[in-house]
Formats: C-alpha cells, sequence, structure tokens
C-alpha cells in the first residue's frame, strides 16, 4: 500500500509518498511559494538528485497536479501511474473538541475543519486546500484527517479547562487542545514499544523539543496533559514564542506602546522566546550554545530560561502521574542537543534520573541513555510525523 502524506500551509505545501510495505519513504518535496512569485518545487528521490521546478503556482490545486507529475516523471518520478496511490494522509492542525482522533474525511470532517478556522486561523484553511486539492486531482481516493489536536483530547477536563467563566467554554469551546500531538502520540507509542514497557507501567513523559516545544505526560498512550493550550502559545519557551506569561503583560504593553492585540500576539508568537532573551542573537539552539560558550550572558540566560521551564513541568508531570516509567526526548534538540538532555536530567536528580554520558553521545536512532540504577528510564527517540500519519492513513482508509 502506497500512502502520500500532505502537510499544507498556507503558502507551501510538504509530501512524502511512503510505501507501508516497509514504511520506507519513496520520495518528498516541497511546493514553496504557493500563490506569490517565484513559486517552486524541489522534488527528492533517495540516491537520485534534486528535481527543482519553478513554475507558477497559482493556487494548492496547481501546487498539487506539479507534486503528481513529478511522481510519475519518467526520470524523477517513482510511479507508473497516480493511481498507485491507495490513500492520502494529510496532517490537519486543529480538530476542536470534536475529533479525539483521526478520521476519513467526508462533508462533515471538512465542515468540523472550516468551523475551526478561528481556532487555527494560520494552518486549518491551508490544510482543507491540500485537502480539496487532492480530491480534484485523484478523485475516489480516500483523504484521511490526521489533527494535531487528537491526542491532547485524551485529557481530563480538569487537565484541560481554563479556570475562567464556563460561557467561554460553552461558546466558544475555549479550553486546552494541546499540539504536536501527532509526534506526541508517535513517540510515546514508540517508547511504550522500544522500551517494551509493560501494562500498568507506561506512565511516559515525551519531550519534544524543536522550534516548537512541548511536553505530554501519557499513561497507555493516553494523554494526561500537555503543555500547550488552546493554541501552541502556551507552556514552554520556545524559538520565538514566549510561552506562558501572565495575559496581563499582554495588556500592560499593549497600552504603553499604543499597539493592537493582535500585534502583541505576533510579538508572542514570533519575536519572543529563546530569540528575545538572547537579545535577538538568535532562536537555535546551536547559536545560543556557540554564544554560551563564547561568554554571551544573554544567551547563557536564554538555555538556562528554556531549561528550567522544561524541567519544571516535567516535574510537575512527575507530580500528576505519581512518577513516571518513562522519559523520551525527540525533536531537533531534543534528539540532537546532548547537552541539553544531560542538563536536564542532571536537574532530576531527586527523582532518581541518572543517565549514561557514553550513552548520551549517540544521535538519530532509539536509544536508552539512562544508566542502569537510574529510577526513570531515558530514551531518545527520534520523530516522524509523516510516519504516524500514513499509519493512521493505513488503519482507516
Ligand atoms: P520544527 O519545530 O521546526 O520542526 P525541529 O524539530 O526541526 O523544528 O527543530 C529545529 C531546532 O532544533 C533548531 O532550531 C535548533 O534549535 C535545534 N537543533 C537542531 N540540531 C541541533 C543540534 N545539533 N544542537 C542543538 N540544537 C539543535
Amino acid at each position: 500500500m502506497k500512502v502520500l502524506v500532505i502537510n499544507a500551509g498556507s503558502s507551501s505545501l510538504k509530501y512524502q509518498l511512503i510505501d507501508m510495505e516497509d514504511e520506507s519513504v519513496k520520495a518528498k518535496g516541497l511546493c514553496e511559494r504557493i500563490g506569490i512569485e517565484g513559486s517552486r518545487l524541489t522534488h527528492k528521490v533517495p540516491g537520485k538528485e534534486d528535481f527543482v521546478q519553478e513554475k507558477p503556482m497559482p493556487t494548492h490545486n496547481t501546487a498539487m497536479e506539479m507534486v503528481l507529475a513529478a511522481l510519475v516523471d519518467p526520470e524523477h518520478g517513482v510511479l507508473k501511474n497516480v493511481s498507485e496511490i491507495d490513500a492520502i494522509g494529510h496532517r490537519v492542525l486543529h480538530g476542536g473538541a470534536v475529533y479525539t482522533e483521526s478520521i476519513k474525511v467526508n462533508d462533515d470532517v471538512k465542515r468540523v475543519i472550516r468551523e475551526c478556522f478561528d481556532l487555527g486561523p494560520l494552518h486549518n484553511p491551508a490544510n482543507l486546500m491540500g485537502i480539496e486539492a487532492c480530491e480534484a486531482s485523484m478523485p475516489g481516493v480516500p483523504n484521511v484527517a490526521v489533527f494535531d489536536t487528537a491526542f491532547g483530547m485524551g485529557m481530563e477536563p480538569f487537565a484541560y479547562r481554563y479556570a475562567i467563566p464556563e460561557e467561554y467554554y460553552e461558546k466558544y469551546k475555549i479550553r486546552r487542545y494541546g499540539f504536536h500531538g501527532t509526534s506526541h502520540m508517535f513517540v510515546s507509542r514508540e517508547t511504550i514499544r522500544f522500551a517494551n514497557l509493560p501494562e500498568g507501567q507506561r506512565r511516559v513523559i515525551v519531550c519534544h523539543m524543536g522550534n516548537g516545544s512541548s511536553i505530554s505526560a501519557s499513561v497507555d498512550g493516553k494523554c494526561v496533559d500537555t503543555s500547550m493550550g488552546l493554541t501552541p502559545l502556551e507552556g514552554l519557551i520556545m524559538g520565538t514564542r514566549s510561552g506562558d506569561v501572565d495575559p496581563a503583560v499582554v495588556q500592560f504593553i499593549c497600552d504603553h506602546e499604543g499597539i493592537s492585540v493582535d500585534e502583541m500576539l505576533t510579538i508572542l508568537n514570533k519575536k519572543s522566546g529563546v530569540l528575545a532573551l538572547s537579545g535577538g542573537l538568535s532562536s537555535d539552539f546551536r547559536d545560543l550554545t556557540e554564544g554560551e560558550k563564547n561568554g554571551n550572558e544573554k544567551a547563557a540566560l536564554a538555555l538556562a530560561a528554556f531549561r528550567h521551564k522544561v524541567v519544571k513541568t516535567v516535574g510537575g508531570y512527575l507530580a500528576a502521574m505519581n512518577g513516571a516509567d518513562a522519559i523520551a526526548f525527540t525533536a531537533g534538540i531534543g534528539e540532537n542537543d546532548a547537552q541539553m538532555r544531560a542538563d536536564i536530567c542532571a536537574k532530576l536528580e531527586f527523582a532518581g534520573v541518572k543517565i549514561d554520558p557514553e550513552k548520551n553521545k549517540v544521535r538519530g536512532q532509539n536509544v536508552e541513555i539512562s544508566a542502569p540504577d537510574s529510577k526513570i528510564r531515558v530514551f531518545v527517540i527520534p520523530t516522524n510525523e509523516e510516519l504516524a500519519i500514513a499509519r493512521e492513513t493505513v488503519r482507516l482508509a
């Protein structure tokens, strides 16, 4: 079975064609600048040179047509015919409070995705365009929507409700949803599988630390709590996102600077986080680590603040689950930054966490990095959201 995985953004469309026989990636690529001048498709096939095409892509439909043409191209393609694609899996940001898991797309599903436009204004409209482009160019092929919010729907009301007047929950479903759900689902399940955790001992904390960062606590793969909220702005300090701030900060700055709430939210999403704490040095942890080494105090502050928030969140989840059986690190920082993992784990010594410095050096694969006498086992589990989407697609299509 061959599954095409689509992640459509407002002006971009990423894709992967996965052969589910062996879960191998046959081709992947990216359409950039859809609807704006300078559109470009970059198509990659393992073992071949990249195929780059610069051609106008006024809509997601034209982008999709170009992707399909690349997939069946005699020179750069991997398929003889588009009909070899058995199903399509779509990353969809927000399923609101309606969808607790992935679902095969029909008119109702599209309606809900549309109803959630105001909860995911940047992503949901694009995600829907991606679905409709596939329906137009591959009629009859099943589409599956995999929601980034679905994993967080496992939370109990005491974890997902905000302590604000009930009417806002009733009217608008203002609650905590959590994001990176596809990654948390994949990594928590993969940790249980890789660590062979027995039933009754499947309390897993996943630290997804990348450009955007979030942490989840789950039991048997069901989410107990997760750090993001109504939007991905809540929780940890991130590359350019502030994470938790006192909401009164918004009012204070808006009043004193004469800016709108919308402008303030752009600042909290795009100009804050470690980028801001490092005095504008960088949102990239490699630059911050380098900066700290060279004596840049603001870079050191940014790293320390990030670490502090991660440790407090993990500590909170340890309390919420009365301990944990495994902690897994994933995403750009979680998978690659051995020093950050070591520093975080050192601060979890109170919970009996102990890592093996030699094992902690490994990169790019599932690995247990804890010492044999660690009270909680610690892992690096590379995330693979596309594969998670493809597996969900096979299950449902
Ligand atoms: P996204 O959230 O965009 O998917 P990723 O999960 O790819 O992000 O993470 C990207 C981030 O990972 C980079 O901004 C960088 O901060 C961090 N990163 C990647 N490699 C390293 C490394 N070797 N050391 C430290 N940080 C790294």
